[in-house]
């Protein structure tokens, strides 16, 4: 009987035994990408401009947007489209809390400061209720991530941001490809930038993208980390006394084998995430009514998808489960034959960085040396953002539709879900760190 034989933790048959192939094998590489990379480098190619500009071209129809702009990857990317923004000394700038470093920390280093705000508990996106209370009269943008490959909800973060003018950067490295009310993410605030790394579900290796239609942030993201191509093209009237000047100092070109190979992704990433979202959302129709266990994904026919569904998370809901906490749950899983940890990104504002570092040598921590008042977050402030790895699990991310595998996952965690009281015993509770990675310290 489904959900009923013994636990894998109590001795009892795994409930995942495979064939996996290439299951979990990402990105998918053809003679079609090794041939385009091979020719880069039998060219010589490697660091100019002529194919990354093809891929730029591409890739911006493909989100139906006037420009693109290739990097060497997801982080500089960012930082491109913040100085693109106008984001500079004693600006603040409001990004949630629970996301990677890179969405928010390269401001410190145009002078700019970090106020996190929440997340929304279910779509782990930027709450958008906990924006406009936080804005100041330095308030100069607001940072969105569509965090695990969920769309942030951008309706009501766009009319906070267009009522305060503030300039809305989305950060796309989670989601690719996904849609917002039928609108692809990265399209919808003043700019979009994205890690392509491998890895990412957009992955052509070490690599970014920035896309906008404004064409002065465009032009300023040049201007700063690509001295190149700040040439006579450059139209912004504040950019031109500067034209054929380095302005950030940076260097930010995308390497060829990787925009090479990015053309090539770019052929078949539709139809590879749409065979994702189909395996993901029969994984997760099937789980549907099991107690403790919720899809973290947009409501059907909502016209918001999860793109590729990177890195993507399920909901915990411990109530359901006698109070279980989701170490345990995860353990119990794992025994199954599932690779799950529970958590998720740790929460920035708790970073000792957020704290206590000098990183520019201001003689004061970097988080308040350009800043008017106090920003540091102490902990607490952000019980959303804090509480959320005890109710967060990862979850193996399928790249193919093969039912009868996926059953087999669903089976793991139906039984586990299904049999919780046996595991409550042995409960130890959830360490006070949880999910994140080893390295990265919290202020406790
Ligand atoms: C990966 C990632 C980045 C940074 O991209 P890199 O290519 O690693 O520099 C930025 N933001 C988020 C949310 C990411 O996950």
């Amino acid at each position: 009987m489904i959900g009923t034989e013994k636990l894998g933790l109590f001795g009892g048959p795994k409930a995942v035994t495979g064939p996996h192939e290439d299951m979990f094998k990402w990105p998918i590489i053809t003679e079609e990408d090794e041939a385009a990379a091979v020719q880069v480098l039998r060219d010589g190619a490697m660091s100019g401009t002529d194919i990354t500009k093809k891929f730029e071209k591409e890739f911006a129809e493909w989100l139906g947007m006037d420009y693109a702009l290739g990097f060497n990857n997801g982080t500089s990317s960012l930082l491109g489209a913040f100085y693109g923004c106008g984001i500079g000394v004693g600006d603040e700038v409001i990004c949630p809390s629970v996301t990677y470093w890179a969405s928010a920390l390269p401001a410190y280093s145009l002078g700019a400061s970090v106020v996190f705000a929440e997340i929304d508990p279910v779509t782990l996106c930027l709450d958008p209720n906990d924006i406009e209370h936080r804005i100041t009269e330095r308030t100069k943008a607001i940072v969105v991530v569509h965090y695990l490959g969920h769309p942030a909800d951008m309706d009501p973060i766009m009319e906070v941001a267009r009522k305060h003018n503030l300039k809305v950067i989305e950060d796309v490295s989670h989601a690719q490809g996904g849609y917002y009310k039928g609108h692809r993410v990265g399209t919808i605030g003043d700019v979009g930038a994205m890690s392509l790394m491998a890895g990412k579900s957009f992955a052509i290796g070490e690599g970014g993208i920035l896309v906008t239609n404004d064409q002065e942030i465009y032009e300023r993201a040049i201007a700063f980390g690509h001295y190149e191509r700040n040439n006579q093209d450059i139209q912004t009237p504040s950019l031109q006394p500067f034209i054929g000047l380095p302005l950030g100092g940076y260097k930010f070109r995308m390497h060829q084998v990787s925009s090479a190979v990015g053309r090539v992704q770019l052929k078949y990433y539709d139809e590879r995430i749409a065979e994702i979202d189909k395996a993901m959302n029969y994984f997760w129709d099937s789980l549907e009514g099991v107690p403790g266990l919720r899809a973290h994904r947009p409501a059907k026919n909502s016209g918001s998808t999860m793109g590729g569904w990177y890195a993507t998370h399920g909901h915990y809901v411990p109530e359901e489960l006698g109070g279980l906490s989701v170490t345990r749950f995860c353990e119990a899983v794992r025994a199954e034959g599932v690779g799950i940890a529970p958590g998720c990104n740790l929460p920035l504002h708790l970073h000792p960085l957020q704290h206590d570092a000098d990183v520019y040598g201001h003689g004061k921590p970097t988080i308040i040396a350009n800043a008017s008042r106090d920003l540091r977050q102490p902990k607490g402030a952000l019980p959303v953002s804090e509480g959320i790895a005890a109710r967060v699990y990862s979850l193996p991310w399928f790249k193919h539709f093969r039912p009868e595998l996926i059953d087999q996952y669903v089976e793991a965690f139906r039984k586990v879900a299904t049999q919780y009281e046996a595991l409550l015993a042995d409960d130890k509770g959830n360490p006070e760190k949880l999910g994140g990675w080893n390295f990265f310290r919290q202020k406790v």
